[in-house]
């Protein structure tokens, strides 16, 4: 992975390639920051650039034989830790080398992956994910072995909220690792890491993509028209993970969906709610969250042409009628609850929740909340 396969970030890029270049490369990092913003590639392509054997000023070579290496996350001095399904008391099984198969392929095939694409890939059914005891072990007698070539032995731990307690047989690496060791913890949560552990980092903050940017990489590499491709960026708030799904899952379908969710909780025909449980329950997983960012994000968007923002120009069509319509409903009074509505059902349905059983939930707060901006309405008029 060189700096260069990775989208914008580029100041970001400069100023990693500086700590290499001066000598200051901090023995150990976290990488923190949003979904979809490319912090595991950049650890990887920091990584690579450490150990490359002829770097320019902008990137590693990608052809030289660690390189070469690195492109394939087969680098015998590149480890990765990241969460798994533990199975059983058999430490061999347990511990992240054992997976280093499926992970590069999910990761190569995709370096924006979040945790849930690798639960899948990982084939966790709906078991949760950790860091376990075992890891921690197996981290701690690799890192205590000499480097297999020249240059840094590198530690990247992938989403190390999903550490427990475990975690804390690491403190001593963490804090004087051996040296040429650097290790990379590449986090989205920070409240959710052991303080003991992230205290003992360099702060690293990896932030949302330029929309400029990422509108750019996708109209390159979805053959999308510029205006298109912005849409799709700003709809996506720079997540390049989230703007793949989006043209994943086409837009035209979410669009329509979530208006009719809207009209039917405004109108509280029971019948009619029902009927579109049953169609957003049939989308699956990935198709029913990327509704509800879609839902926020129009959502959003009636919110802030209620008090006139500039950043009206964005929307157009049918979504620019409806948005127009329905700002009335989208009060200070309940802007708030629909944010943390939808919100909430992207939690649960990533966590597998019945997809039923949130809708109906979600379909009941959202009749709820306008009938009660209905009547605010009604006693303002
Ligand atoms: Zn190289």
């Amino acid at each position: 992975m060189r700096f260069a396969d990775i989208i914008g970030q580029e100041e970001l890029k400069r100023k990693l390639i500086q700590t290499v270049k001066e000598g200051r490369v901090s023995h150990a990092q976290l990488f923190l920051g949003p979904e979809g913003t490319g912090k595991l590639a950049l650890a990887v392509a920091y990584a690579q650039y450490l150990n490359c054997k002829s770097p320019s000023d902008e990137d590693s070579c990608g052809v030289c034989s660690s390189c070469q290496k690195y492109n394939k996350l087969i680098h015998p001095d590149l480890h990765f830790s990241f969460p798994i399904v533990n199975k059983g008391t058999d430490a061999e099984k347990n511990i992240c080398a054992a997976h280093m198969k499926d992970f590069r392929e999910a990761f190569l095939a995709d370096p924006y992956l979040n945790y849930n694409d690798w639960m899948q890939a990982h084939g966790a059914e709906n078991k949760q994910g950790n860091i376990s005891k075992f890891e921690c072990y197996d981290i701690i007698s690799k890192l205590g072995l000499a480097p297999f070539e020249a240059g840094f032995k590198v530690l990247i731990m992938w989403l190390p909220e999903y550490l427990r307690d475990a975690g804390n047989v690491l403190l001593k690496i963490v804090e004087e690792p051996p040296q040429k060791t650097l290790f990379i913890l590449v986090a989205e949560r920070q409240e959710m890491l052991l303080t003991t552990i992230s205290s003992r980092t360099q702060l690293v903050k990896v932030h949302r993509l330029g929309i400029d940017d990422l509108a750019k990489h996708l109209e390159l590499t979805h053959e999308l028209d510029e205006s298109t491709a912005r849409s799709v960026a700003l709809l996506a708030e720079g997540n390049a993970r989230l703007a793949r799904e989006l043209l994943n899952h086409e837009l035209g379908a979410n669009e329509q969906l979530f208006m009719d969710f809207m009209r039917h909780t405004y109108t509280g025909k029971g019948a009619e709610i029902l009927s579109w449980i049953e169609k957003a329950a049939d989308l699956g997983r990935e198709g029913q969250k990327s509704l509800l960012q879609y839902g926020l994000h129009i959502l959003r968007e009636c919110f802030l042409m209620r008090f006139g923002s500039a950043k009206l120009a964005r929307l157009k069509g049918i979504e620019l009628d409806f948005v127009t319509k329905f700002s009335v409903f989208i009060t200070e009074g309940n802007v708030a609850d629909f944010n943390r509505l939808f919100n909430d059902g992207i939690y649960h349905i990533e966590r597998n929740a019945n997809a039923r059983i949130v809708f109906h939930h979600l379909a009941n707060e959202s009749e709820r909340l306008l009938a009660g901006a209905k009547k605010s309405t009604t006693v303002q008029a």
